[in-house]
């Protein structure tokens, strides 16, 4: 059958729509667009209001599809899936199947399934099984590589440990083994992830270094980014070996959420203001250049308008070079989403407005300061004329790129590695030239 997986939400949702892809193509069937499909899969983000919005408004739009009959079964896998499923099954009588976030490798049992509105909940499965490579749905010279499923963290408006279970760590040699065979394919950057990257591996007694040591050892393999730390697992020894190991980029992706002590407390986060600036200290002091992202929460519970304007003061003060910033979700099923004092939508708004200007003026002064340098930076494709291009400080889809112009420049393709001065800058985007 031909079969076409739509998928929503984040990082770690696109590698779950690899998984299934290889799973179904290793079972014989063609992974394929919509337009082609004579099944759709809808990959779905639970997390927060806008995500769930999103999957549902996708869902709707493709039952129209299957209801014209230009596909003969709609199946919807995912987050949404993990919290709703008698929900969604009631509520979404086109849906012929429903499969969570687990086992995603025996993903085309669904297909046998003749149940209507059958659902399949799963605990966590096997990420990676070697005889069933995923099918890539990033261009062929970076992946996503999950290292862990599910978070054992208590943050109070998260919902993911519910959705995903606590941490389970992939094997360090599962995770070399995948990133040899994804350098076979072409693959020259590969970004971790997980939902608590830096807790990775206590699990199984070994830790993010260990793997981080063996993965620097994969002949092929150039860029190695990591996302999603949480801040109290930033130790002397990463910082150390990030800043000795060259394939280790100096790049640091760790939602902070917020500073207020108070604010800090009622989300759950483990680690104090004073803290935070300790790392963010140890970070620079102790890593060459480098690059640090992070993402805020405006409008939790509660939140004052002098716990907001600490948290302004500290995105200036601190300079994070990427910064984004959610308002607060209302969750049920978390601690936060009973919470008295629910910050109204305007009030949000607004500061989610305040806190996006104040880190542009930032990024924009990051930027520019880059003016002038030399970096190393793949091709992505082209876009009006020029090469869009990404450097070490850029990670793909969530922070900008590179333009370089065509003319004057050799034929350069997707994946090419090539050395870009820096010639101008805006907030989210640099432009530059190749060095030949
Ligand atoms: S660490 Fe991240 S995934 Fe885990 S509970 Fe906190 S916010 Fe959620």
């Amino acid at each position: 059958m031909k079969i076409s997986i739509v998928s929503l939400g984040c990082s770690k949702n696109l590698v779950d729509s690899e998984i299934m892809s290889g799973a179904l193509t290793r079972s014989g069937h063609e992974i394929s667009t919509e337009d082609d499909a004579d099944v759709i899969i809808v990959n779905t983000c639970g997390f927060i209001g806008d995500a769930k919005k999103e999957s549902i408004d996708t869902i709707l739009e493709l039952s129209e599809r299957k209801m014209s009959g230009s596909c003969s079964k709609l199946i919807v896998t995912g987050c949404l899936v993990e919290r709703y499923a008698e929900v969604l099954k009631n509520e979404l009588p086109e849906v012929d199947a429903f499969w969570g976030t687990g086992n995603l490798l025996k993903i085309n049992e669904v297909l046998e399934d003749r149940r209507p509105g059958a659902i399949h909940k799963n605990p966590p499965g096997t990420i990676y099984d070697p005889d069933t490579p995923r099918v890539m749905l990033t261009p062929k010279h970076y992946a996503y590589v999950k290292v862990s499923e599910g978070c054992s963290r208590t943050c109070s408006f998260c919902i993911i440990p519910k959705m995903r279970g606590v941490m389970k760590s992939r094997p360090v040699a599962s995770i070399v083994g995948e990133a040899e065979s994804l350098v076979r394919q072409g693959v020259r950057e590969i970004n971790l992830i997980a939902q608590d990257m830096t807790s990775y591996g206590r699990d199984i007694g070994t830790s993010l270094e260990a793997m981080l040591r063996e993965l620097a050892q994969v002949d092929g393999l150039r860029w190695i980014r990591i996302h999603y730390c949480y801040p109290w697992g930033i130790t002397d020894s990463l910082v150390e070996l990030i800043a000795r190991e060259e394939k280790i980029l100096p790049y640091i992706d760790m939602p902070l959420q917020h500073i207020s002590e108070r604010v800090l407390k009622a989300m759950d986060r483990k680690t104090p203001p004073a803290r935070i600036r300790e790392i963010l200290k140890k970070l620079r002091d102790g890593i060459d250049d480098v690059v640090l992202r992070t993402t805020f929460i405006v409008g939790f519970p509660g939140e004052t308008d002098d716990e907001f304007e600490e948290l302004l003061e500290f995105v200036e003060e601190a300079g994070f070079d990427r910064a984004g910033a959610f308002k607060y979700s209302q969750e049920e099923g978390t601690p936060a989403g009973s919470m008295h004092e629910q910050v109204p939508d305007d009030v949000k708004d607004e500061r989610h407005e305040r806190l996006l200007e104040a880190q542009s003026e930032i990024s924009l002064r990051k930027n520019l300061s880059l003016v002038g340098t030399v970096h190393e930076g793949f091709i992505e494709g082209e876009e009006n004329g020029d090469y869009i291009a990404r450097i070490p400080s850029q990670a793909p889809e969530v922070d900008g790129y590179t333009y370089v112009k065509k003319t004057g420049n050799p034929k350069l393709k997707t994946g090419d590695l090539v050395n870009i001065k820096i010639t101008d800058a805006d907030v989210y985007d640099l432009r530059g030239e190749v060095i030949l």
